[in-house]
């Protein structure tokens, strides 16, 4: 079932103790919808401009992703720049330049508006809820991303879009801003009251929490020798996780673990190499090997 996605289609550069990018394509939209698109079609609403070239949006060729939502605008692409600690657990942030998507008003093509999964990935809250308001009807599942920036600057307007969310898929550390509590099932409860009825924490490292009113569901972080850049685990988690539930068509909690899981093998990949690197030459044969090592890892015996 068709998945449509909102959010940054970017340029970044990266700094992590494994190397230095000075300009690469990236965004929130861009990990989800390479990573959900291995499971379903994914319907892409985002903004770039002139200096995004055909080789550019060519990452997106080849795949079940449609790109007629894809709008260019005159002027620069959106670009963050970001820099990563020595463990690769922290990072700051040195730039984030909206430039184009100041002042984007998103229009969705006709086709879009029957989408019933829909991923609002990072982006200014207020794109995220007029992009839910032309969906038609009330779609099956409804996701969202944020972040500090956005926390921060935007936290009514944030607020108000998140009224209309079934699934907040944020890390820890917004977990906390946001809800004001350090322990994660505290947020969840404060979370719950402000529209999602589940929430997903993503851990980096250690992996990533569901909670919801069946109660707590946890999954690792795929151990990894080499892990090279973080960008984009995040949402290439919430790609596979997002992916997966459109593909299976069901919202169960055996699937929504199964989710879980197929989250934190795209995440584990992306983290692989630099930027998409990964993400670009990965293959479905070796999303299904890692799937199953996930469960190797995870089972034991009482
Ligand atoms: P993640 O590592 O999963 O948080 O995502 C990193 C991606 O998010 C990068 O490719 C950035 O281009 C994009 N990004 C960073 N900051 C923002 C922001 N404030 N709004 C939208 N996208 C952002």
């Amino acid at each position: 079932m068709s998945l449509l996605v909102v959010g940054s289609v970017a340029f970044d550069a990266l700094e992590s103790p494994y190397g230095k990018v000075d300009w690469t394509l990236g965004g929130a939209a861009t990990y989800f919808a390479l990573s959900a698109s291995f499971f379903a079609p994914v319907s892409l609403v985002a903004i770039v401009g002139e200096d995004f070239t055909a080789k550019d949006e060519a990452v997106f060729r080849g795949r079940h992703i449609d790109t007629e939502g894809l709008e260019r605008a005159a002027g620069k692409t959106f670009f963050w720049a970001g820099r990563y600690s020595e463990n690769l657990n922290e990072r700051v942030t040195l730039a984030t330049d909206l430039n184009v998507f100041a002042g984007f008003k998103p229009k969705l093509p006709e086709k879009y508006k029957s989408s019933k999964y829909v991923f609002l990935a990072n982006i200014a809250p207020d794109l995220q809820r007029d992009v839910l308001k032309q969906v038609k009807g009330r779609p099956k599942l409804v996701a969202l991303d944020t972040m500090n920036y956005w926390i921060e600057r935007t936290p009514d307007e944030l607020r108000e879009t998140l009224r209309h969310v079934d699934i907040l898929m944020i890390n820890d550390s917004e977990t906390r801003q946001l809800s004001n509590e350090h322990n994660l099932l505290r947020a969840a409860k404060h979370i719950f009251k402000l529209g999602p009825s589940t929430l997903v924490v993503k851990r980096g490292e250690y992996g990533a929490m569901m909670v919801d009113k069946r109660g707590v569901f946890c999954v690792p972080a795929f151990p990894l020798e080499e892990p090279h850049d973080p960008t984009g685990a995040g949402d290439s988690f919430a790609g596979g996780f997002m992916g997966y539930l459109a593909g299976a068509k069901d919202l169960s909690d055996a699937t929504l673990r199964r989710a879980m899981v197929y989250g934190s093998v795209l995440g584990s990949f992306t983290v692989e190499k630099f930027g998409l690197d990964r993400l670009r030459v990965l293959k479905r044969s070796e999303i299904h090997a890692r799937a199953r090592h996930f469960a190797k890892l995870t089972q034991f015996k009482l």
